[in-house]
């Protein structure tokens, strides 16, 4: 079955979820009608014009670039501008544009992950984790005999997800009490007298984004004129999504050994590998940046790691990163080499999850290196 480019689309906003993105980031659909059939997807880290020359002659429906066309504002897509020209040619040849940027950078498994694979690390977590979704966790006391129906209703309005589980919920048997008073139309006991109810504290755990829904929904479904409750937030747990991972090498290596297999590894290019710190010393602990990394350089200190592989690095921040050899190794890599990876796994989940939905679709990663710099002499 042909999937459409909305099938596609839909597919890789769940790995890549738009929502993960940075709020400076510009991602998602550039060219393309969700209605079109998507039959061939072409994934490459740059739309550059050798690229989308390479979506057009080889009759690509779509193509999945890492790095975005138009990050900046335009107000005008005309052919006379370089990119207003690639616009153009995407559109005329039916060829879909779509941006997976840092929303693939922030996501599990996102970019980092696959440079960390492609070096071998094993037991990677995020170097800069993003927050789990914010959680609150609501408590309410009901009479005995209405605990079931209060947690199926709780449920429906979204408490009680965790993980693969649904309407999961705690309880313990205890004891109300309290005096209507002049004003109460009381459902239980008369105003005046102190009434004591079995009554069951119900916990279950809800997204912030649905605590209006879940009160309200406790307060059809209580029995009560007034009904006993708290909502409590959450500490928040980081996720295991994020930018960048930390990871360990199998064995440890020196880090010249270290620097030949990250050569070895990755795509080869003009830019080749350097390195900054004592060829003889051991690489253990390892942290991994996909595309640009000397912003993270506090984090990657905070990690205590024994080697920093990442891209673009500078004078300034990767001297002063050094610390006079008690920081990290520093293995910079060319940009484009270091997000290479990231297409075979993307392209990998694409297709899986599409023939999990019925689709048949052909997929082809480009090879073409669209790092700038062409010679190093
Ligand atoms: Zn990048």
């Amino acid at each position: 079955m042909d999937a459409t480019l909305g099938d596609v689309l839909g597919v890789l906003d769940r790995l890549y979820d738009p929502a993960w993105a940075e709020s400076w980031d510009a991602v998602g659909l550039v060219t393309g009608d969700p209605g079109q059939v998507v039959r061939r997807v072409l994934f490459a880290v740059d739309p550059m014009r050798v690229v989308v020359d390479e979506a057009i002659e080889g009759k690509f429906d779509l193509l999945v670039t890492h790095h975005p066309l138009l990050l900046k504002g335009v107000n005008s897509v005309a052919a006379t501008t370089p990119k207003g020209r690639v616009i153009h040619d995407l559109i005329r040849g039916g060829v879909a544009l779509q941006v997976c940027h840092t929303n693939a950078d922030n996501a599990n498994p996102g970019v980092s992950d696959a440079l960390a694979a492609a070096l071998g690390l094993k037991d990677t977590r995020p170097l800069k984790a993003m927050p789990s979704e914010p959680m609150d966790k609501v408590v309410v006391y009901v009479p005995a005999n209405e605990t079931q129906e209060m947690i199926d209703a709780l449920a429906v309005a979204g408490a009680g997800q965790i993980g693969d589980y649904g309407r999961a919920a705690w309880t313990v048997t205890g004891e109300g009490t309290f005096r209507p008073l002049e004003r109460a139309n009381p459902t239980i006991g008369e105003v005046g007298t102190v009434e004591r109810v079995v009554e069951d504290r119900v916990e279950m755990v809800l997204p912030r984004r649905r605590r209006r829904a879940v009160v309200e929904a406790l307060r059809a479904a209580h029995s009560y004129e007034e009904p006993a409750f708290d909502i409590f937030e959450m500490a928040a747990l980081p996720s295991e999504r994020g930018g960048g991972r930390i990871g360990v090498l199998a064995e440890p290596l020196s880090l010249e050994q270290f620097a030949e297999l990250v050569a070895e590894r990755l795509p080869r290019t003009e830019h080749g590998v350097r390195v900054s710190g004592d060829p003889e010393r051991m690489i253990e602990t390892v942290a991994v940046v996909g595309g640009a990394g000397d912003s993270e350089f506090d984090r990657v200190r905070a990690a205590g790691v024994d080697a920093y592989v990442t891209a673009d690095l500078r004078h300034h921040p990767a001297t002063e990163a050094r610390a006079y050899d008690a920081g990290p190794a520093l293995v910079d890599v060319a940009h484009w080499a270091s997000e290479w990876p990231w297409l075979k796994d993307a392209e990998r989940l694409v297709k899986q999850q599409l023939a999990d939905q019925g689709f048949t679709i052909n997929t082809h990663i480009s090879t073409t290196c669209t790092d700038p710099w062409t010679l190093h002499l």
